[in-house]
């Protein structure tokens, strides 16, 4: 599907929705509550380009302003709660969001105010919890995980914490333990990214109601790389919103990321960042 524009021969997103008429097309619309990463590593910047690298219009919610480079996080700051009501409220008079997404949250009251909009939300939502920065400094209080167990956990289609973010939420190091309480917490879908690693090998797996459900393995490759949960997840949203199974849609975010991180640049001395624009480029070039 290719239309001329300007002479360059440009690939039409397939995801347009296109009604009969004089009305114009649409894509599926995703509301991402995420920090600012001003490396563009991670957070909004992540999320951004995932969603318009796979076809989708990212509606992006400011959560937390962080002070980060290519190896840490040195701070974060939250935003205000009062107007990130606002900014939801006044965006949904107007638009109907497809799926949401939901990352780092940066403090209980901001947390509060994304549960209490989720519990409405009949769509896809997909969390994918920040609680330590790579380089290791803290980005989620106590204070915080307890108002992520009461007032997000419990609404979310799906989540996604790696080993150290599941122990926090799960009060054990124990992975089927912590399943089975997030499970009886009102979250039986739940995908653990990392953990059982082996020095050459990453792995991925899937619980649904407890069972493991599907895992994926595959060779490290060297160096390491900022925002891949967020883009993970970001993927696994869109393909939601697209209408796939949750299955497939875990299916084709793991090959997005897997493909963004073969392409990865360095942009520093630290953190590596995966092309998340490598699939657009793949489909531009025919
Ligand atoms: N979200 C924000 C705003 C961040 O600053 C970070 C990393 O520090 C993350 C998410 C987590 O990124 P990753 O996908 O590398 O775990």
């Amino acid at each position: 599907m290719a239309s001329l524009y300007n002479g360059k021969n440009l690939t039409v997103n397939k995801h347009l929705i296109k009604p009969a008429g004089s009305i114009p097309p649409t894509v599926p619309k995703i509301l991402l509550f995420s920090g600012l990463d001003p490396s563009g590593g991670a957070g909004l910047q992540a999320d951004i380009q995932t969603c318009s690298s796979l076809g989708c219009h990212a509606l992006p919610l400011l959560t937390a302003n962080t002070i980060q480079n290519t190896h840490n996080a040195a701070e974060f700051k939250a935003e205000s709660a009062l107007w990130l009501r606002k900014q939801l409220s006044y965006l949904l008079d107007d638009i109907a969001p497809d799926a949401v997404k939901i990352g780092a949250i940066s403090c209980s009251l901001l947390a509060q105010e994304i549960g209490d909009f989720i519990r409405t939300y009949t769509g896809p939502i997909i969390y994918d919890p920040v609680i330590k920065a790579g380089g290791g400094t803290t980005l989620a209080d106590t204070a915080l995980i307890d108002t992520v167990k009461d007032h997000i956990l419990p609404s979310c289609t799906l989540i996604t914490p790696n080993a150290h973010e599941l122990s926090a939420l799960s009060n054990t190091h124990d992975e089927s333990e912590g399943i089975r309480n997030l499970t009886k917490q009102g979250c039986p879908q739940i995908l653990i990214t990392g953990g059982h690693d082996s020095s050459a090998q990453k792995s991925n797996r899937l619980y649904i109601d407890s069972e493991l459900a599907h895992e994926w393995r595959w060779n490290k490759l060297p160096g390491e790389f900022r925002g891949t949960g967020c883009a993970l997840s970001t993927a696994i949203t869109v393909f939601l919103a697209q209408k796939h199974s949750l299955s497939k849609s875990c299916v084709e975010a793991h090959r997005y990321v897997e493909r963004a991180v073969a392409n990865a640049y360095a942009i520093g001395s630290g953190q590596l960042i995966p092309d998340r624009l490598s699939s657009f480029h793949l489909s531009k070039d025919g």
